[in-house]
């Protein structure tokens, strides 16, 4: 797919910062850590400000909860994009991009009142050692470095397109999602390749927005979805793609993709196939960290290993500076939203203890006995929802939350106001 880049400026240049608080990532556990900064240091203002830098390619909050939907439905799809030149609460002081239109619109909520010197940046950051970050603005080659004193890293995972966007701004971002529903309304045979809780969300909006079209869902196990879960929730949600008349193909691998989209499996079955989504992998967000950290932090299933407070820590490796929240956390929960809110927050008060000379206290709950939940998307759009063994079909709070997919419930978190 061709995507506009955007009027982005040649020659945007990238300068070196210093900053108290460097946050990698825009999205829910770094937005929930920036208000929830707001919030400390509006009740306890230092004489001088503390300076915090966000770092998020995207130029404003994507919802990726409800991205399903959105790759079928671009009317949807203007609801789930969020420009932080709507985030009114936050005052911008220095904001670095190579999108001229965006720096003008940050920068006019510039105000004194503000108890933080807010500084953006709308690009990525490419690497990060124990002590310093490098960045690099969208659209430009330029780069430049930033010191910091605390970090907090938050940049999540990506997944294949059209579930993770490549675009940078809210019209971009409709382009895209106007090609895939394109794609999707072209063809007559779609494909989702994966039922895990994304696969699974997908099939079900593709075939509720196109309920004529043939949609296969193919997975390489008897049940789904794969999350330690009970089975009589996973009956429920293969119940509902029956009766909507999803196409499962369980203990069906793909080996490969044919050109016009025949789908070939590990056995040498072919299935007929139009168009394919692929929703077989998810990847932290990561590259950027430097050799030795990744060899001392990462886990085995390549997530950040953290102590109680969200510090790095692995073995006899502590970096109390250095703290991680949101998916990139190795912690044994279904990774989801509520809990990178939750970590941007615990994040954002140990690093204010810490800034106030106290010690850091705010720890993650013993999650070791607390009943695995998920509610989930499924056949005909039902919400369909189990805590431990029970199971819920249409809820009626989750089916208020889903008008949203559940956005409306992280804007008080976030400071969207
Ligand atoms: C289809 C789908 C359905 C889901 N359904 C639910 C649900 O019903 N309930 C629920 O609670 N959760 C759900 N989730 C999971 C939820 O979306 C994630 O748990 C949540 O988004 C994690 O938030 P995060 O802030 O850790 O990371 P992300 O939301 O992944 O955000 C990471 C941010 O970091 C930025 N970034 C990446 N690399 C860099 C870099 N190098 N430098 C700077 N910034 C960077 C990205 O642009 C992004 O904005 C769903 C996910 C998907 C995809």
């Amino acid at each position: 797919m061709t995507i506009a880049i955007s009027n982005f400026e040649k020659g945007a240049r990238a300068i070196a910062l210093k900053t108290n608080i460097l946050i990698v990532g825009g999205s829910f556990a770094g937005l929930a850590a920036l208000n929830q900064f707001h919030k400390k240091f509006s009740k306890e203002p230092q004489e001088r400000k503390i300076s915090v830098t966000l770092v998020e390619p995207r130029a404003g909050l994507f919802n990726a909860l409800g991205a399903p939907r959105c790759i079928v439905n671009p009317e949807f799809a203007q609801t789930q994009y969020i420009p932080f030149t709507k985030f009114t609460k936050y005052s911008f002081n220095k904001v670095l991009t190579a999108d001229p239109r965006l720096k003008e619109e940050l920068l006019k909520s510039n105000s004194q009142g503000s108890p933080l010197e807010l500084n953006f940046i709308h690009g990525k950051i490419n690497s990060l050692n124990a002590t310093e970050a490098q960045y690099q603005l969208n659209g430009s080659d330029n780069k430049s470095n930033i010191s910091f004193d605390y970090v907090i890293l938050a940049s999540g995972r990506d997944r294949q397109w059209p579930v993770t966007p490549k675009a940078h701004d809210k019209a971009i971002f409709l382009d895209e999602m106007k090609d895939s529903r394109k794609k999707i309304a072209d063809s007559q045979i779609v494909s989702v390749i994966g039922a895990g809780a994304v696969g699974v969300e997908l099939a079900a909006d593709i075939k509720v927005e196109f309920p004529d079209k043939t949609v296969n869902l193919i997975h390489p196990h008897p049940t789904f979805p794969p999350e330690p879960l009970a089975e009589s929730f996973k009956e429920s949600v293969k119940k509902s793609f029956e009766d909507a008349g999803v196409k499962l193909h369980l203990n069906v691998r793909i080996a490969e993709e044919m050109e016009g989209g025949d789908l070939v499996a590990t056995n040498g079955d072919v299935i007929s196939s139009d168009f394919n989504l692929w929703c077989t992998a998810s990847r932290n967000n990561l590259d950027y960290l430097s050799d030795e950290l990744q060899t001392k932090f990462l886990s085995p299933k390549k997530n950040l290993s953290v102590n109680k407070y969200l510090q790095l820590s692995r073995d006899d490796n502590e970096l109390p500076n250095f703290y991680v929240a949101g998916d990139l956390v190795e912690i044994d929960v279904i990774k989801s939203a509520g809990w990178a809110l939750h970590m941007g927050i615990q994040a954002a008060d140990n690093i204010s203890n810490m800034i106030l000379n106290k010690e850091p206290e705010t720890t993650l709950p013993d999650v070791s006995l607390w009943p695995k939940k998920m509610a989930i998307v499924a056949g005909k759009g039902d919400i369909i929802s189990c805590r431990g063994p029970d199971v819920v079909i249409n809820e009626p709070r989750l089916v208020q939350e889903f008008v949203t997919y559940r956005f409306g419930s992280c804007f008080e978190i976030v400071g969207y106001e």
